[in-house]
């Protein structure tokens, strides 16, 4: 492709837009490609792609999968362009080619894995036409934002170019149905002993054949639309997984089936959203020519980004800090489902509450907050300004009264715990506030270490 000297140019000025940012000790991850796109709309097309192009997108685990990916293929001693501090948008994708590319434009890695914000699909897809698209599921998320999972889903697959090889969740039909002409390969988890027959949460967004419209029958519901359904009037279904893979939770381990033969994996981590990530990177680790053998060491070396879980032992009490995004329902109503089912007795300490007293609380409502409803919850410790809204969805899920504490600051509420007859205590914070959370989680490092003294 002949580029314009415009290209070369833009390059160049924000190859040293990046060396300045730097050399002031700058996070140079997104004012160079802001600048890029600014100054030559289409710099993306004209750059040179690596030989393996991936882009992670979905509503949850995008980034965590980014992460892991790049962890994975980093400890086989590969380098990798990626946008992990950078934006998930078409600002923070340039910045990434941008800091690995020589002056020409040239890649200097072999693979890029860059997460992309599925709303950025069509300033991303069309120009930098990805080998590879995972897409790790779709929900309802930020309705004000985002609209429907549907929506989201047109989005996705129209910006989709034809070239591009999708991974995709077969127990998802939403996000399994994006861009149904494209070449792909699914993954999926076999029936598991906690599936139920109906779904059990306030939101399934796909009630409803996506061919004609009758209503679906689930053969087993996960969690909200992910499990195996069939149209009973057009006999639609749920794709057949390539990874197809069963959970063996009381050996941590998983066997994945890949086209009839057997591998099995350790868990990396035994929650079912990390389970899924794990079969995702496995699926496109095999799909790009990696053994199992070199996958399963990659996986010996994995850790799960600390910000989003994090546990300790201390003053003989187990503390788990897990992330919760908050207007993400689907997110919220897993973590509060794995919360409501790990042993002992519970203390719960939220970090949720949205600041902006004008933004909408409206998905607290779709979030299944009478997960929390249990008897082994002692208490949940609500700081911030919008803790009457939480305290009312918790006391609608029939949460008791004096069950909820409230009105204090975020730094106060770890010495609201009780710390009398608790096993664990959770906090699920949200994920913009990363500072708050480690002096939150500092806090009760310090409460737990004086505790026996
Ligand atoms: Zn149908």
């Amino acid at each position: 492709m002949r580029k314009p000297f415009k290209f070369y140019f833009t390059l160049f000025t924000c190859k040293v837009m990046r060396l300045g940012m730097r050399m002031l000790g700058k996070n140079a991850a997104h004012l160079p490609g802001k600048l890029a796109v600014k100054m030559c709309p289409k710099f993306i097309s004209y750059m040179e792609k690596p030989k393996y192009t991936v882009c992670v997108t979905g509503t949850n685990g995008k980034t965590t999968v980014t992460n892991l990916i790049v962890d994975m293929l980093e400890s086989q001693g590969l380098k990798v362009t990626n946008n992990k501090l950078g934006s998930n948008m078409k600002e923070g994708v340039s910045s990434a080619l941008i800091a690995n590319s020589t002056l020409s434009g040239k890649a200097k890695n072999e693979w890029a894995v860059l997460e992309v914000d599925e709303r950025s699909s069509m300033y991303i897809y069309p120009l930098l036409k990805p080998d590879y698209v995972i897409c790790t599921n779709l929900y309802r998320d930020s309705i004000l934002r985002n609209g429907s999972p549907e929506y989201i889903q047109s989005i996705v697959t129209n910006y989709m170019q034809p070239e591009t090889k999708l991974i995709l969740n077969a127990d998802d039909l939403i996000s399994g149905n994006i861009k149904p002409e494209n070449e792909r390969i699914y993954y999926g988890i076999r029936r598991m002993p906690t599936d139920t027959e109906k779904c059990e949460n306030i939101v399934n967004d796909c009630q409803i054949c996506p061919k004609c419209a009758a209503t679906l029958d689930y053969k087993y519901v996960r969690y909200h639309q992910i499990g195996k359904a069939v149209c009973p009037s057009c006999g639609f279904t749920s794709p057949k997984p390539d990874y197809d893979a069963e959970v063996h939770m009381e050996f941590n381990t998983m066997t994945i089936w890949e086209r009839g033969v057997e591998q099995k994996y350790n868990l990396i981590n035994n929650s079912i959203f990390n389970i899924y990530n794990q079969l995702t990177i496995t699926a496109l680790l095999r799909e790009t020519g990696f053994t199992p053998d070199e996958i399963r060491k990659g996986l010996a070396s994995l850790k799960l980004p600390e910000y989003r879980f994090t546990q300790f032992d201390e003053g003989g009490i187990h503390f788990v800090d897990m992330m919760a995004k908050e207007h993400n329902p689907i997110a919220c109503s897993v973590v509060f489902d794995y919360v409501s089912k790990e042993p002992g007795k519970k203390e719960i300490m939220f970090l949720l509450d949205d600041e902006t007293p004008t933004e909408s609380m409206c998905w607290i409502y779709d979030a299944d907050y009478e997960k929390l409803n249990s008897p082994l919850i002692n208490h949940i410790v609500i700081p911030g300004s919008r803790a009457l809204d939480q305290k009312l969805r918790l006391l609608m899920a029939g949460v008791p009264e004096e069950k909820i504490i409230i009105g204090m600051e975020d730094l106060e509420a770890p010495s609201h715990i009780t710390l009398e007859g608790t096993d664990t205590i959770f906090l699920l914070h949200q994920h913009w506030k990363p500072e708050m959370d480690k002096l939150v989680v500092a806090k009760f490092r310090e409460i737990l270490k004086n505790r026996n003294k």
